[in-house]
C-alpha cells in the first residue's frame, strides 16, 4: 500500500509539470500576439492620421439595443390645426391644450397697464372665419404696432377650439372632442347641461358638458382671464346675429361696448333675437368674474373675415373704458 502510494505521487508531479508548462506557453503566446496586434494597429494609425494626432481607431461595429414601438401608445399631436406663424413677430404663449393635445395660443401686443382680450374660434371649424380674422389682426398689429395705444396690452387667443377646427369647417366642427359646445360650458350662474332647443342651433347633438367648466379648453381660458385684470373682451362668432352684451341680464358697460362695436362695424344691435336662451357663455362668465365689459360679436357670414370693419372695431375696442 505504501509503495503504490509513492509511485502515484510521482505521476501527480509529472502531470502537473506538463500542465504548468502548457499554461506558461499559452500565456507567453497570448502576450506575443497582443504585442504584435498593438504594433500593427499603431502602424495603421500613423498611416491615416496626421503626425501628432491623438485620433483613436474607430470601432468597426456598434451594438445598440433596438426599441420595439408600443402599439398602445398614441403620441400627443402638438400642432395647430390651421398652421399660422408670424414670420417676424412675437411667439405666442401656450395657455393650455385641447383634448387632442393641440396647443391653445395667446399672442400679446403692447406693454400698457390696461389689458384687453380677443378670443376667436370658440365654435371651432363651424366658425373658422373668426380664426382667419384673428390671424389677419395678429399680422396687421405686428406690422403696425401703433395700432395698440401706449397704455394698452392686447391679448389675442386665436383659436380656442383647435380640435373642432381640425375636424371640419362646417357643422361638424362646432363642438370640442367631447361633443361639448364650449360657449355653454363656462361655470356661469345659469349653466345647464341641457337646454330648450327652440330658436337655438340644432344641426348636431351637443351638450353644455358633464359639469360646468368640465372641458380643458374652457379651463385654459378661465385661468388665463382669472390671472389678469381684463378691461374688456370680445368673443368672436359667426354669423349674422349681431353683438351680444355679457351678463344675465346684460350689464350696462357691456351694453355700451356692444353699441360702440355695432356702430363701428354695422353689425346689428340690439342683436337678433331668435328666441334661444344662452347658458354658460364665455361673455357672461367673463363679466361675472371681473372683466369690465364683454361681448359675443358675430361676423356677417361664414365665409369672409370683414377685416376692414373689424379693424375699425379694434380701434374702438382698445379705447373703450368700461
Ligand atoms: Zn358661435
Amino acid at each position: 500500500m505504501a509503495r503504490r502510494r509513492k509511485s502515484s505521487h510521482a505521476w501527480v508531479y509529472v502531470i502537473w509539470g506538463f500542465n504548468g508548462f502548457a499554461i506558461l506557453s499559452l500565456l507567453a503566446f497570448s502576450a506575443l500576439y497582443q504585442t504584435s496586434q498593438r504594433a500593427s494597429a499603431a502602424n495603421e494609425t500613423t498611416a491615416t492620421a496626421p503626425p501628432g494626432s491623438t485620433q483613436e481607431i474607430p470601432p468597426t461595429s456598434y451594438f445598440l439595443p433596438t426599441l420595439t414601438p408600443n402599439p398602445f401608445y398614441t403620441p400627443p399631436v402638438f400642432e395647430t390645426s390651421t398652421p399660422f406663424e408670424l414670420a417676424n413677430g412675437p411667439r405666442p404663449a401656450v395657455i393650455g391644450f385641447s383634448l387632442a393635445g393641440r396647443p391653445i395660443e395667446a399672442y400679446t401686443f403692447g406693454v400698457g397697464e390696461k389689458e384687453y382680450l380677443i378670443v376667436a374660434g370658440i365654435h371651432g371649424g363651424y366658425e373658422w372665419n373668426t380664426i382667419a380674422l384673428a390671424n389677419e389682426l395678429i399680422t396687421h398689429i405686428n406690422e403696425n404696432p401703433g395700432a395698440i395705444p401706449t397704455d394698452v396690452t392686447l391679448y389675442i387667443i386665436r383659436n380656442m377650439n383647435p380640435d373642432g377646427e381640425a375636424r371640419d369647417h362646417g357643422v361638424d366642427g362646432r363642438v370640442n372632442n367631447n361633443g361639448v359646445d364650449l360657449n355653454r360650458n363656462f361655470p356661469t350662474d345659469n349653466w345647464t347641461k341641457e337646454w330648450d332647443r327652440d330658436g337655438c342651433w340644432i344641426y348636431r347633438p351637443t351638450t353644455g358638458g358633464a359639469y360646468a367648466g368640465s372641458e380643458p379648453e374652457t379651463r385654459s381660458v378661465m385661468s388665463f382671464i382669472r390671472s389678469r385684470k381684463i378691461e374688456a373682451m370680445i368673443s368672436y362668432h359667426s354669423a349674422a346675429l349681431g353683438v351680444f352684451p355679457g351678463g344675465v341680464p346684460w350689464e350696462e358697460p357691456s351694453k355700451q361696448l356692444a353699441k360702440a362695436l355695432a356702430k363701428a362695424t354695422g353689425y346689428p344691435y340690439p342683436p337678433i333675437d331668435t328666441g334661444c336662451e344662452y347658458t354658460g357663455t364665455l361673455a357672461d362668465w367673463a363679466v361675472e368674474n371681473g372683466v369690465g365689459a364683454s361681448v359675443d360679436m358675430e361676423l356677417s357670414n361664414h365665409k369672409g373675415t370683414d377685416f376692414e370693419e373689424n379693424l375699425k372695431a379694434l380701434k374702438v375696442f382698445l379705447n373703450f373704458v368700461p
